[in-house]
């Protein structure tokens, strides 16, 4: 399996701290980053990060709060200056596109590279390669607001060597042959079909990027057996009314949420500042789901 690794660049709500940088999270897979969210000072987490600017493929930004855009405009400049040729994926919810045109208008910002900007109107898939595809859903906030999921395709089963060995298929292209599925016709004529040497195809990793939103049936939808969700939890269970009503959930909503959906791994973040320690938070979540994880700023998680 490549290795797919997540590093949660800014894990504050509302207003950035020394301790808990606004919203980003970079997904690293095959040589490309995604980046989902870019708070304030989402640049200078990169830089304090491993990540490198280079790889940065696409971005996505869920709603259109300070606290999940105002690193975007900086971030898009500084790739100029850093002589990024290559286009730069933006995808965020309607209104972005106005946005960054009275930034450009203005010479708030300038940027010399191809920069495509997707509004997004509906459900779907918004990025396909083929290693992987990037999917939305409308989640539930108190603007408009889209949660993410990173799918990896389907790996091809482990290649036997052993077997192949013992049944006298040479190494080079035949193999590769049938590691993509197709029978081959050996010299001395027997005939090897590819379930001979090759296992069962093995299922892509998930993961899912949920913030910010009530507990919906959307983001169940969107969570289904996900190998990792990180979701936010703002608040702790007692504030679950005043969650609610901007918008937000608790840290046991999450935990349900990833109950119910059948994750692997729970990621909470977007965590309220006036908590200076966010653990009583993890522990009301563990008790509903235990694999969950509390993010802090230039954490890495393997996937
Ligand atoms: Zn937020
Ligand atoms: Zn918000």
């Amino acid at each position: 399996m490549h290795p797919l690794t997540l590093t949660t660049l800014g894990t504050g709500a509302g207003r950035p701290s020394l301790h808990r940088s606004s919203s980003a999270v970079a997904l690293d897979y095959q040589g490309e980053i995604l980046l989902f969210d870019c708070g304030e000072s989402t640049q200078m987490q990169i830089m304090k990060s491993t990540l490198r600017w280079g790889k940065l493929a696409a971005i996505f930004i869920g709603h259109l709060h300070g606290d999940h855009f105002n690193g975007l405009p900086g971030l898009l400049a500084t790739l100029s200056m850093s002589d990024r040729e290559a286009p730069l994926k933006l995808f965020g919810p309607e209104g972005i596109t106005d946005i960054l045109s009275v930034l450009r208008k203005h010479r708030v910002l300038y940027t010399n590279y191809p920069l495509e900007v997707f509004e997004i109107k509906k459900a779907g898939v918004l990025l396909e390669t083929d290693h992987y595809y990037v999917e939305t859903r409308f989640i539930d906030h108190i603007i408009p607001c889209w949660g993410y999921a990173f799918q990896e395709k389907d790996l091809p089963g482990v290649f036997d060597v052993k077997r192949a060995e013992a049944l006298g298929v040479p190494h080079g292209p035949l193999r590769g042959k049938l590691v993509r599925g197709q029978e081959i016709q050996l010299e001395d004529g027997r005939k090897i079909r590819p379930e001979e040497v090759v296992g069962p195809k093995r299922s892509g990793r998930r993961v899912v990027y949920c913030l910010d939103s009530r507990p919906c049936s959307e983001a169940i939808q969107l969570s289904q057996k996900a190998d990792c969700l990180i979701h936010e939890a703002t608040f702790e269970a007692c504030l679950g009314e005043e969650a609610h009503e901007w918008g937000h959930s608790t840290s046991q909503d999450a935990a349900r949420l990833a109950k119910e959906a059948q994750v692997k791994k729970l990621i909470l973040t977007h965590i309220s500042q006036r908590y200076d320690q966010a653990k009583p938070l993890l522990e009301e979540a563990q008790v509903i789901f235990p694999n969950t994880l509390l993010a802090e700023d230039l954490k890495i998680f393997e996937v």
